[in-house]
Formats: structure tokens, sequence, C-alpha cells
């Protein structure tokens, strides 16, 4: 595997390869920038079938950190780690010998969860490192980043309302969810109060039965919510769910959602923009999670976080002004104010 040429195109700083044969570990931490501060991002532990596997996805998750917290305009560089090995290899001994390595590069990577890490791993993990944020159930903890998330999208879907609609609120509006998860569980108390019209799916009974019981929501079935009729389609379950396959299917003028890499490539921006759909770049829109985790550096409050995260407003706002008047895909409009700011810090550290 040529490391090198993974790590040069994408201009990533540093990666740390961690070893500790005697708890198992076999970790990487990959530290994409540090222009805009210390690289923070979650960690991972996954059973990756090959080492090259686990490399490729610590790079991918670690620059996607940097263009999320660039374009959430934090004072935070991207970085993420890696754990390699099922979740049941998972030992104090393995993680406290995590959190020793993280130490090691003196606060230039802060980590936190991930898929696989919970926050009793975090209280481990601490033992051995300060460089760590978002542990649950701590004094100064920002708590469970689901609801805060689902407050940043559903303040993005109220720029995207503004632009498309002309519209102020989304009452009336008809809002299609994927996924009745910890996010869009969230979301559907903004939406209903707010007196949108939703329909929505998820593959999952007890969530379908709980929005049903709770908010009296339209259901439909998980295979044809792209085709629903509606002003907004907000994907929250799956990546790469807008595809050459979905798009000609969407009816809808709108697409927001709280998931992670919705488009299947950056190709598809362009593909919703032809066919006149305003997509908000889901980095941007569901960043909330770590707008309110970076506010534990300074002491938590609840109230400065959230007036924070609802900014998420003003960023989809801006990009969608720039996307028209520029005619570019919303993606790439994102790319390039999250680029740029990089850019500029690194100049000034020059
Ligand atoms: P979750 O696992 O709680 O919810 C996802 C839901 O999607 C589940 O109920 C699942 O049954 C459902 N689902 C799976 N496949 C489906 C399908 N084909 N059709 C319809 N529904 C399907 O996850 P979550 O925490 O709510 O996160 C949702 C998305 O938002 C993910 O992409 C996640 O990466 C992203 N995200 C979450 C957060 C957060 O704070 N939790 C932050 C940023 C981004």
């Amino acid at each position: 595997m040529a490391v090198f040429d993974k790590i040069q195109t994408d201009n990533y700083e540093q990666i740390v390869f961690c070893n500790d044969s005697k708890s198992g570990l076999k970790a990487i931490i990959a530290l994409h920038s540090t222009a805009l501060g210390p690289a923070t991002g979650g960690c991972r532990m996954w059973n990756y079938r090959s080492e090259e596997e686990a490399l490729t996805d610590v790079l991918r998750l670690s620059k996607g950190m940097t263009y999320k917290n660039s374009i959430s305009n934090l004072p935070l560089g991207g970085g993420k780690s890696i754990i390699i090995g099922d979740v049941s290899q998972k030992t104090p001994d393995l993680l406290k010998r995590f959190g020793e390595f993280v130490e090691t590069l003196h606060g230039h990577y802060i980590t936190a969860k991930d898929v696989g890490i919970d926050s009793s791993d975090l209280k481990t993990i601490k033992n051995r490192t300060s460089h760590i944020l978002g542990i649950a159930g701590e004094a100064n903890s920002s708590g469970d980043p689901s609801p805060v998330t689902a407050w940043g999208v559903y303040n993005g879907m109220l720029a995207c309302a503004e632009k498309a609609f002309g519209k102020k609120s989304l009452a009336g509006l008809h809002v299609a969810l994927q996924g009745l998860g910890a996010v869009n569980y969230h979301l559907l108390k903004y939406l209903h109060q707010e007196g949108a019209k939703i329909t929505a799916c998820d593959i999952n009974v007890d969530a379908v039965e709980r929005a049903r019981k709770e908010f009296q929501v339209q259901i439909t079935n998980p295979e044809i919510i792209y085709d629903t009729p509606c002003d907004i389609f907000s994907p929250g379950a799956l990546g790469a769910v807008i595809n050459p396959q979905s798009i000609p299917r969407l009816r809808c003028k709108v697409v927001a959602g709280a998931a992670n890499n919705q488009l299947a490539t950056e190709k598809d921006g362009e593909a919703l923009l032809a066919r006149g759909i305003l997509y908000a770049p889901d980095y941007a829109i569901n960043a909330g999670g770590v707008i309110n985790i970076s506010h534990e550096r300074e002491g938590y409050s609840r109230e400065r976080a959230y007036a924070h995260v609802a900014k998420i407003y003003d960023t989809i706002k801006n990009i969608l002004e720039l996307s028209s008047v520029d005619r570019l895909p919303t993606n790439l409009v994102a790319n390039r104010i999250a680029e740029n700011r990089v850019k500029e810090a690194e100049r000034a550290r020059a």
C-alpha cells in the first residue's frame, strides 16, 4: 500500500499508526488539517476487512471533518481516528492505550465518539487523555447530539424554504422524511409544531409506530419515499441516497436532511441543480452535533450552543445565494467556502 500516494493528493498533515501488542490495539489517527485549530473528530471502532480499507476510511472521515468544522466557522480542524477490530475485542486496557496515543499528540487531535465507541468507552479513554469531548452524563457535557442535530437541520430547512418558496416558516409545506431514528424523531417535533405536512418511512416497525402515535404522521413504504410528491425531501437514514437512480424519481423542490454523505458522487449535486432542486449540503446542515460539542471547550451552556447551531440557517442561506449567483451546485459552493477558510488560515499560519 503506497501510503504517501494516498495522503499527498488531499494534503493530509499527519497520520499516526498506533500499535500495542499487549492490549491488541491497532488504531490509526488521521489529522487532515490543523490550520483552523485542533483536528477534531470522533473515534470509530470497526471490524475492517483490510488495513487498506481502515486507512481509506479514516482518511475520508478526517477530511470530511475539516470541511464540516470549516463550513460551520468553528475554530477546529479536521481529524478522526479508527480502532481496528470487532467491538467484542474492546477492553479497558485497549481503550486506555488508545487514550495514551491521543495524549502524545498534545491536543493537536481531539477525540469524541463515533460508531462502536460509546460514552462509557470515552470515560475509560479519558483516564489517559484530556483531549476528549462529548462524554454524556459528565459535568459540562453537551449531552446527546441527536436533538441538537435535528435543531440544526430544522434551521437549515427554514433557509431552504425561504429561498425555494419565499416562506419564513415550514407551515403548510409537505416534508418527506426518510428514516425516523434518533435525529428525525426530534426533527419531527419541530416540523409538527410548525404545522408542516409530514410523510415518513422507516424499516423499523417500532420507529414507525412511535411517529404515527405521537405525531399522527402519514407513513409510506421506504421503497417509494423518493416518488412522494412533496416540497422537501429529507434523507435521515442512509448515505448515497441521492444518485442517478433516485434523482429522476424525486418530486420535490428541496433536498435537506440529516444523513451523512447523501450524494453518491459530487456529480449528483450538478444533476440536482439541473432539475431545479435546491440541495442543502449535508455536512453544513447536519453540523449541529459538532457545533454543540465544541461548546464544551469554553464551559458548556445549552442556550449558547443552541443559538450557535441556529446559525446553520445563515450558513445554508449563504450557500444557496452563492449557488444561484455563480450557477454552481451547492455542494461545490460549500466545498469552496470550506476550502477557502482553511487556505486563509494556512496563509496566516505561514
Ligand atoms: P439512527 O440509526 O438512530 O436512525 C436511522 C434510522 O433509519 C433507523 O430508524 C433505521 O431503521 C432507518 N433506516 C435504515 N434504512 C432505512 C431505509 N432504507 N429506509 C428508511 N429508513 C431506514 O441514526 P441517526 O442518529 O438518527 O442518524 C441518521 C443520519 O444522520 C445518519 O446518516 C447519521 O450519520 C446522520 N447524522 C447523525 C447525527 C447525530 O447526531 N445522530 C449527526 C450528524 C449526522
